[in-house]
């Protein structure tokens, strides 16, 4: 098969690779149908994730249709279409037992995130890819769910609101800023007002972002380069600060920038892949009586969000702004990486 390979920092190619096999009796093979590239491919392709050794197929994200199945997978079937969730989770361990599925020890040798597809196990940017613990890692795309809908929910969808939006603690009514409207960024956007958001403030470098941001659910945008960005959204809550600030960017400046726009008291939820480290200056945060969270996407989530697409309560095919084919990787990770000039928010390959 081909697949898209890593080779270092800066490095990749669409390459012939081995078909992968199934090895434990949980496993299937599906064959890729659709795939698209996530803020964190690119993390991984600067370097920033050294965990990703030489060789790794990358890609995380995929819809696809069964061609095999292991012994003990009873639930799943060849020919079934399916979204491939980003963790893979055996759903038995301590972990998995707590909804922590981003830690699966699994029974393989591998633990935690090595169950990130495309991190320590081979991923989904490539033709066919094996699936481990496939019936608690795939979910059956209902009909009238289109590959584009359906391949948001690999990631994005349950990322945005499992790490922004329920760790967030959002509540009916909550002022809500969400730095940084990439796809993620967005997905958060748009189910936070699944829990009632009263004011959703959209905080982004690129003008283009902030106008898509408007159309999944933000109710005000301020331009995070603008000298007085910090006024702007001080006064959207009448001085008070925001209930909960979802960091959609990964780098120290949007930490920063969450920080300094909460209330005392209020939520500030990570969801951005750091690369470098960030300063927490706890000599001020204490007294404010500010809450952090961050995390890894469980996906437990990803049913609900699931109904949700289907019916058409998540407007998550609007995420689908370019298309390529699977031999125009390069081109389709050029116009994801370049997205203040192409507008590309999930380039989608199939
Ligand atoms: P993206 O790169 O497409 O979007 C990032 C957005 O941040 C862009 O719109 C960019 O213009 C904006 N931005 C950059 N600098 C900014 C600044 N100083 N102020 C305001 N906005 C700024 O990425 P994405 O795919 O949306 O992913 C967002 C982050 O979420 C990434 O760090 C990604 O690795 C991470 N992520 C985390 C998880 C998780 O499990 N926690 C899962 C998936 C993705
Ligand atoms: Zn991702």
């Amino acid at each position: 098969m081909k697949a898209l390979v890593y080779h270092g920092p800066g490095k990749k190619s669409w390459q012939e690779m081995p078909d992968p096999k199934i090895v434990g009796s949980a496993d299937v093979i599906v064959r890729v149908d659709t795939t698209t590239i996530c803020g964190t491919d690119l993390h991984i392709l600067k370097g920033d994730v050294p965990a990703v050794q030489e060789g790794r197929i990358l890609g995380h994200e995929g819809v696809g249709t069964i061609m095999e199945v292991g012994s003990a997978v009873a639930t799943l079937a060849v020919g079934d279409r399916v979204i491939i969730s980003c963790i893979k989770s055996c759903g038995h361990c301590v972990n998995c037992k707590i909804d922590l599925y981003s830690h699966c020890l699994g029974d393989e040798g591998a633990s935690g995130i090595g169950w990130v597809f495309g991190h320590l196990i081979d991923g989904t940017q490539a033709e066919y890819v094996r699936v481990p613990y496939a019936e608690n890692s795939l979910y059956k795309v209902p009909a009238g769910v289109t590959d584009e809908e359906a391949v948001m929910l690999s990631d994005i969808l349950p990322t945005g609101f499992e790490i922004g939006v329920q760790y967030g603690g959002v509540k009916p009514g909550d002022v809500v800023a969400v730095i940084g409207a990439g796809p993620v960024g967005l997905a958060a956007i748009a189910t936070a007002g699944l829990y009632g958001a009263g004011t959703i403030i959209a905080i982004d470098l690129d003008q283009n972002r902030l106008e898509q941001a408007r159309q999944f659910g933000a109710t005000d945008v301020v331009v995070s380069g603008a000298a007085d960005w910090k006024q702007q959204v001080l006064a959207l809550t009448d001085g008070a600060g925001v209930d909960v600030a979802i960091e959609a960017v990964g780098v120290p400046e949007t930490f920063t920038m969450a920080i300094e726009v909460v209330r005392p008291g209020g939520n500030v939820a990570n969801v951005g892949v750091h690369g470098k480290p960030v300063e927490l200056h706890l000599e001020n945060l204490w007294i404010q009586n500010i809450n952090i969270s961050m995390g890894l996407v469980n996906t437990n989530t990803t049913p609900m969000l699931l109904k949700l697409v289907a019916q058409h309560k998540i407007p998550a095919g609007k995420l689908a702004t370019h298309r390529f084919r699977f031999d125009q990787f390069v081109e389709a990770y050029d116009t994801f990486a370049r997205a203040a000039e192409t507008r590309a928010l999930k380039v989608v390959i199939s």
